[in-house]
């Protein structure tokens, strides 16, 4: 047995490279895995619950201009124990119990689809983690064969990142819907099988300027509707190296009333962890650059997307 262990099975284990704590509580993990490569996961406490989010791939091939992960490309899938490892790894760092958890750190989970639903079912798993369904989300930015290939094989949350109401905008800012244009995914979004009392989640980073016009929400409201479905405003966090600027407070406001005048659930979600780099589109294998040149490996960010 061990002989047969040895030979087929590989422990994978995260190094802690990096921890660094927001004055919001959050916390920023940098893991260093065994090829040397790194990722983010970050620690999300909040009065009744304790979530993490959790990253799938070194990189991301989905080049989201608003995104720092976007930048470094992809270089690699990880493996469903490198996914799972993150949550025993900082269950283990903070000694608390991680109650929900977000697929929505570095990469597109359902670009490595078959880690992602291996390191569900661990998470969900008697024998494994023990999570419930309903504590676990998984987000896209809407690849659709693989969306409803998703909707069959696992009763997790799903959320759509969304960010803008029509294809000019979206193509500008999020290059893979000129493959998957909206119409697209909001068709897939009205077969997905949801479940009785659930409901698919649309995330929409608000960009000032750009998709936060009270057009735009009406737009979004058209739509959306018939989908069971909530939207979470997320004002943009602006980084120095982005062209993005963050919509004032009353705009988003104006954005988030609109959607309710359309009896739509909006929800306007706290950034947290700003101060060390950890909200939204923030992630990103620091030391990238530095390995590049040292190790002589590139990013894949110039592969196709299927
Ligand atoms: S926002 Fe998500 S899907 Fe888009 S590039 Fe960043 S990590 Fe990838």
């Amino acid at each position: 047995m061990r002989e047969k262990l040895e030979k087929d099975c590989q422990l994978s284990t995260l190094t802690l490279a990096q921890r660094q704590k927001s004055q919001d509580g959050t916390e920023k993990f940098l893991f260093e895995l065994s090829d040397k490569n790194t990722i983010e996961t970050v620690y999300i406490p909040s009065d009744d619950r304790t979530t993490l989010c959790i990253s799938t791939q070194v990189g991301c091939r989905m080049g989201c201009k608003f995104c720092l992960t976007a930048k470094q490309g992809l270089v690699r899938h990880l493996a469903s124990s490198e996914i799972v490892s993150q949550v025993l790894e900082v269950q283990k760092q903070v000694d608390q119990r991680i109650t929900n958890i977000v697929m929505m750190g570095m990469g597109e989970p359902l670009d490595n689809y078959e880690a992602v639903i291996d390191a569900i079912k661990i998470l969900e798993s008697p024998l494994g983690l023990q999570f419930s369904q309903r504590k676990i989300t998984v987000s896209t930015v809407g690849l659709v064969p693989e969306i409803l290939r998703f909707g069959k094989d696992s009763d997790v949350n799903l959320a759509i990142s969304l960010n803008a109401p029509n294809d000019e905008i979206r193509n500008q800012i999020m290059p893979m819907n000129k493959k998957v244009p909206l119409k697209e995914l909001f068709e897939a979004c009205r077969a997905y099988p949801l479940k009785k009392n659930r409901r698919l989640t649309f995330e929409y980073v608000l960009l000032g300027g750009i998709n936060d016009g009270l057009e735009h929400a009406k737009e979004l409201a058209r739509h959306i509707k018939g989908i069971r479905c909530k939207i979470n405003l997320i004002p943009f966090n602006e980084h120095p190296k982005g062209p993005f600027k963050r919509p004032s407070d009353e705009t988003v406001l104006a954005f988030q009333n609109t959607l309710i005048s359309h009896n739509i659930t909006a929800l306007v979600r706290k950034s947290r962890g700003r101060d060390i780099l950890a909200a939204c589109g923030q992630l990103v294998s620091q030391h990238y650059t530095e390995k590049y040149l040292t190790l002589g490996w590139r990013p894949l960010g110039q592969r196709p997307l299927h």
